[in-house]
């Protein structure tokens, strides 16, 4: 969410033209559901004396220096990156705005850039926009893709520390957290991020059983991964059709009988986890109703709310319809928050029926009917393999980047983190390029102090390593290979990709594109533009 000072904009619009998403209009261009933005926006800024610019407070954005490498040794400063997401990208920006300076990226699957392609909602395609972006870094010379490569199976830390002066995980939380509760083994059962998983067409999930032949979702946890969820569950699936939303997810979309969805949270409105933006977008796109009781919540927590954005939460809140006032025949499945309740156990036969909860804080039992139960209640870092971790936390112990070992209180040489693995699972796409160039003005400031070893071999002896451990490796040819020929398979249905949803699928493409001749390839390319 950016703020734009109405008082000091010049309405220049080169923030408009600038922004890599087109997620800034001018006021007057809003398309309608962002409407509400204008006020929000508004009253970001405290009120002070006509014609006073703003002073500089610690809202602005701070402008870090570019890290600034200064070349000693045999090699460029080179660097390994595991993992393809935002961090992953931003790290690499960062690094390559330095002549000279050679980055390889490693990641698990085929396909790159993480969570942009396999957490952000199908129905949110602007924001998987930044792709563009990722891809023109990755274009940049001194990059290199390594995909289909798994640290930890086809190479270890010790490997790329040989290779490299410095290894930067920026490989995320791929799991999220378990709710220890009795029924959670049945089927009918899950968690949000396998859905999300699911219906984004990443491999490790396609064949996710996911049966909506039922009335009724409860989803457990108000964080923005649930609105996300919800969001999708409730969506008319023509209009999904034109996204990029899995084919095996929109076949099942289109036979639900879901009629409504639950985000079920264990404290009140005030402590709602979603942020306001999303619960904007949410509540312009979406059928939003709560029962009267949490309307009386809503209203109590009005009447003591100090912070703004809460009070901005709430009073969208406040406006939403009623349970009971809602049309008895709704044309579309609608979706319900509900507040204070604390999950007991879910019941069922042989699969879910039901989930019941108390409310918090006391002994009063409540039941939701639902033949699908998620559970919604944040990520969890995974360890990485040689690296020390820290399992409460669910990230690796570091300083501003650097690794610690927690054992002696000092840095493990050349590891560094960034993204979720280093500050949790919090924030934006956007917070990762901070982040990450911190992590950067860390990892430069140890080259340029000599406290980096040298690799042993240059970029061909890396190459080789890599294709010795795993020969199925794929380069940035590779993946426009694959991303091309989704691109196509969208083309023809007028959406932006068909996504392969199975490795040996992708592999195919990777081997059909090194079979064919690189002008037809070029051809081939150019038709599709
Ligand atoms: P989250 O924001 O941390 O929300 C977790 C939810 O789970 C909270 O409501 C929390 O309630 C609840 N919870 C935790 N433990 C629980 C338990 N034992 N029983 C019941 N409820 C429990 O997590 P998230 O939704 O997974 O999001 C992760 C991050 O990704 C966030 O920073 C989010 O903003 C970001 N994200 C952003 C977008 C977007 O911008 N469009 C989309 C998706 C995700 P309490 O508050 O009571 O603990």
């Amino acid at each position: 969410m950016l703020y734009i000072d109405p008082d000091a904009c010049v309405d220049c619009g080169a923030c408009v033209r600038a922004c890599p998403v087109g997620a800034i209009y001018p006021d007057t261009q809003l398309p309608a559901e962002q409407l509400p933005f204008i006020e929000i926006n508004k009253s970001y800024y405290p009120k002070r004396p006509e014609g006073v610019k703003l002073p500089p407070t610690s809202k602005l954005a701070p402008i870090l220096p570019a890290a600034e490498v200064h070349r000693r040794g045999r090699h460029p400063l080179t660097v390994a990156i595991v993992g393809s997401g935002p961090a992953a990208m931003y790290a690499a920006d960062e690094l390559l705005t330095q002549p000279g300076v050679l980055v390889n990226v490693f990641e698990k699957l085929p396909t790159p850039y993480g969570l942009v392609r396999a957490g952000v909602a199908p129905d949110h395609q602007r924001t998987k926009l930044v792709t563009r972006l990722f891809d023109e870094i990755s274009r940049r010379r001194g990059f290199n893709f390594f995909l289909n490569v798994e640290v930890g199976k086809h190479l270890s830390h010790a490997d790329l520390l040989e290779y490299h002066h410095a290894v930067l995980y920026a490989s995320g939380a791929l799991h999220d957290r378990r709710l220890e509760i009795d029924g959670m083994d049945l089927a009918g059962t899950g968690t949000a991020t396998e859905l999300v998983g699911w219906y984004n067409g990443h491999p490790d999930f396609a064949d996710q059983p996911v049966d909506l032949s039922h009335e009724r979702v409860v989803i457990v946890g108000n964080g923005n991964v649930a609105l996300d969820v919800a969001r999708i569950l409730t969506s008319d699936p023509d209009k999904l059709a034109g996204t990029d939303i899995a084919d095996h997810a929109l076949a099942v979309l289109r036979d639900s009988r879901v009629q409504e969805v639950v985000i079920a949270a264990r404290r009140g409105p005030v402590d709602s986890a979603f942020t306001l933006p999303e619960l904007v977008g949410l509540t312009q796109t979406a059928d939003v109703v709560l029962d009267a009781e949490d309307h009386a919540r809503v209203r109590n927590d009005l009447a003591t709310v100090r912070d703004d954005f809460t009070r901005q939460k709430l009073e969208i809140l406040a406006k939403l319809g009623s349970v009971d006032s809602a049309s008895a025949q709704p044309t579309r499945p609608r979706i319900r928050f509900a507040y204070q309740l604390t999950p007991a156990r879910v019941i069922g036969e042989n699969r879910a029926a039901a989930v019941e909860f108390t409310v918090t804080g006391t002994d009063e039992v409540r039941r939701l009917d639902a033949g699908l139960v998620l559970t919604s209640i944040g990520y969890h870092g995974t360890p990485i393999a040689d690296l020390p971790f820290d399992d409460a936390a669910g990230v690796v112990p570091n300083e501003g980047g650097r690794v610690i070992d927690p054992a002696t209180g000092q840095p493990v040489p050349g590891a560094y983190v960034s993204g979720w693995i280093k500050r949790g699972t919090n924030g934006f796409i956007g917070t990762n390029k901070s982040d990450s160039l911190k992590t950067i003005q860390g990892l430069v400031a140890d080259y340029n102090a000599g406290q980096l070893s040298e690799p042993i071999g240059g970029p061909r002896a890396v190459a080789r390593m890599v294709h010795a451990r795993q020969p199925e490796v794929i380069d940035a040819a590779g993946w426009k290979a694959i991303d091309s020929a989704e691109i196509a398979r969208g083309d023809a249905q007028d959406r932006p990709r068909v996504k392969f949803t199975r490795v040996p699928d992708m592999l195919e493409q990777v081997e059909d594109y090194s079979d064919v001749p690189l002008l037809q390839n070029l051809l081939g390319a150019l038709r599709r533009r």
